[in-house]
């Protein structure tokens, strides 16, 4: 006798589930959908334990005839597709029949169901697989189907489960991800009894956003008018440059009303923003791609998050041309360089300048500057000793230098033409390389940062300095950055942050994971110096924050603090996340570019600078300062 031998269905069903069945929240994916295939208006989440002890999903949909709902645990029964043909243009969110016996297979579930067309419902009973009973039922028509105790029979899977808290924030997500794909419906989502979504029907998609995110992230957002171009449609909603998230999760992308991950969108929608952000920064992106079902493969894998595109190239070039228009269409008008006095941007055609330019920094600029006097004045007596450089260099500044981080490395502090053009100041990112000849100081250097002598400001961004090294150019914005962020850590390691009570409470709205997210670091805010507390439906009250927070920040920072939290919360240390509101406040809270700082200021910052561990660069890696030894410029003066 051979030894290949069939799987019985059940082993199969446990299989498929190993694909289908990744976390809780794929669970709620996959009954969200079938609801809304079911043609449901209201849809009820209900969980518990984070989803491990409980998911239960109540529709008002078509429900079930009898005969189908015992049917409907079979392996590929699905009323969905009924030919070949139809694969080829799928139109529901569901049609491989394998969601309901992979989850019934790996935990105890009960299925109540009814369809119109008969006068009693019907409940069904399983139990890792196997039917326990089958009872008639009155209820009104509709389907609630309840998953307890998922991967009870599974412990290897159940080891891989995070904690609750995780767990729920992933089936929070992702019920308010659908409630966004679906206006015209109502969704709700409790847990353990507390209600964490609730949103009820409405017409328009920006009343949803409106519900879901509330009317601050609205006012941030360019909503995209309904465009159309070789068979593909794109709307939505994404926001302006300035807003920046340090992860992707707050881009939510659906192809025909099917929330998906594709690499080739999230590509397109990187490359909209190309220039406009700085890298490794996210928008935020509620976008729905509609196509002919036709045009796109959504049997790519078992969870249907991911899709293939007949036309791959034409669809990513369409989304993101589509984007960049709308993007450049709203550039404020406010931030027209020729009349903007705080930097000296080239005039030229508005696409084209924030073609080029980083505007995100530029234009968030100063507005919400605040320079302590009272705390931040250079302690009598401390002035940094008065040293002089080996290689005495003249004390006025030279003309405006041409200053290009992006391009070919221009290492002329020279002197360049008389009629000098107008500045162009490119902020470089993160990754830039350094121009050739500018040395980036090891730490060991450190000291002498505090004898430098201060030669100016230029372009109200980077201050000029003079040692016996050679000459210095410090990021202002990136210099205090990191004296804010060591005075944060040793504050909140210490148990004592300086705070600042706020005359009124700064009331925020919260979104479902967000309000999941909050309840869980909400120690951590406090250590942080932030008195938040619960304020109603989603909402939080902060009443004090950190002292050198402007109070236009504090909201910023509160998100942001959310975000990673959200974005940390697979693998963190405590250690790390602190160290994460470290840098998110000192970012914050720090001076920004295109300030001018009179020269008392800038000694003390520098001062300040030498006496932190670790000088040379931010938090988040750029580097503080830029240093041309006194060889490099000999060299370049051809003396050595
Ligand atoms: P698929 O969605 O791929 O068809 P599923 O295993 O998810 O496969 O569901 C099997 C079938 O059960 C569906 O095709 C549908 O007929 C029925 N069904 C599942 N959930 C519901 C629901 N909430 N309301 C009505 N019918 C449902
Ligand atoms: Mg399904």
């Amino acid at each position: 006798m051979g030894r290949i031998r069939v799987l019985s269905d059940q082993i199969a069903n446990k299989i498929a589930a190993g694909e289908v069945v990744e976390r809780p929240a794929s669970v709620v994916k996959e009954l969200l959908e079938n609801s809304l295939d079911a043609q449901a208006s209201e849809i009820r989440v209900e969980c518990d334990g984070g989803g491990r002890r409980l998911i239960r999903v109540a529709d008002n949909g078509a429900g079930m005839l009898r005969d189908d709902a015992l049917l409907a645990f079979e392996r590929h029964a699905t009323s969905k597709l009924a030919s070949v043909d139809e694969l080829e243009a799928i139109a529901t969110l569901g049609f491989r029949g394998e969601a309901l016996p992979s989850i019934a297979s790996v935990s105890r579930l009960v299925l109540e169901t009814r369809s119109e067309e008969e006068p009693t419902g019907t409940r069904v009973e399983i139990a890792g697989g196997k039917i326990l009973s089958c009872q008639e039922l009155a209820m009104a028509r509709g389907t609630a189907i309840a998953v307890r105790d998922l991967f009870f029979n599974v412990p290897a899977r159940k080891k891989f489960l995070r904690s609750e808290q995780t767990e729920l924030t992933h089936i929070a997500q992702l019920v308010t991800h659908y409630s966004l794909a679906w206006p015209g419906y109502s969704f709700s989502l409790h847990h353990a009894g507390k209600e964490l979504l609730s949103v009820t029907p409405v017409e328009t998609l920006r009343e949803r956003v409106f519900q879901v995110f509330g009317q601050s992230t609205l006012d941030e957002l360019i909503e995209l008018g309904e465009r159309a171009a070789g068979g593909f449609r794109l709307s939505g909603f994404i926001s302006r440059p300035q807003v920046q998230k340090s992860n992707r999760n707050s881009i939510y992308l659906f192809v025909n009303r099917r929330l998906i991950r594709d690499r080739l969108l999230l590509h397109a929608i990187s490359a909209a923003y190309h220039n406009l952000m700085p890298p490794a920064s996210y928008p935020f992106a509620l976008l729905f791609v509609d196509c002919e079902p036709g045009e796109v493969d959504v049997n790519v894998h078992p969870s249907k998050t991911e899709v293939r595109f007949r036309q791959g190239s034409l669809a990513h070039d369409f989304v993101r041309d589509t984007m960049r228009e709308a993007l450049m269409a709203s550039r404020p008008v406010a931030n027209a360089p020729s009349a903007s006095p705080v930097s000296g941007f080239p005039p030229g055609p508005a696409g084209q300048m924030a073609a080029r330019l980083p505007y995100s920094e530029f234009t968030q600029a100063i507005e919400n500057f605040r320079f302590d006097e009272a705390s931040n004045v250079l302690p009598e007596g401390n002035a940094p000793p008065e040293r002089l450089p080996e290689y005495t260099l003249k004390p006025e500044m030279p003309p405006p230098a041409r200053f290009d981080f992006g391009a070919a490395p221009p290492i002329a502090v020279g002197f360049p033409e008389p009629a000098p053009e107008p500045l162009r100041l490119r902020v470089p990112d993160t990754h830039a390389k350094l121009p050739e000849g500018v040395t980036l100081d090891p730490p060991q250097t450190m000291a002498q940062l505090a004898g430098l002598r201060v030669l100016g400001q230029i372009y109200e961004s980077f201050i000029l300095a003079a040692g016996p090294d050679g000459l210095w150019i410090v990021d202002q914005h990136v210099a205090h950055e990191r004296i804010l962020f060591e005075k944060f850590l040793a504050q909140q390691a210490a148990g004592r942050v300086e705070q600042q009570r706020l005359l009124l409470p700064l009331v925020l709205q919260l979104t479902a994971p967000q309000e999941v997210e909050y309840q869980r670091i909400a120690d951590d805010l406090a250590r942080a110096g932030f008195e938040t507390e619960p304020f109603g439906q989603r909402t939080i009250a902060i009443k004090a924050a950190p002292a050198d927070l402007s109070p236009g920040e504090i909201e910023r920072v509160v998100y942001e603090i959310l975000e990673i939290a959200e974005h940390e919360m697979r693998r963190v240390s405590v250690d790390d996340f602190r160290r994460g509101i470290a840098a998110s406040l000192a970012c914050r809270a720090a001076i920004k570019i295109n300030m001018p700082l009179d020269q008392r200021k800038m000694e003390w910052l520098l001062s300040e600078l030498s006496r932190t561990q670790c000088p040379m660069s931010c938090p988040h890696g750029r580097p503080v300062a830029l240093r041309y030894t006194p060889r490099d410029i000999l060299r370049a003066f051809h003396r050595i």
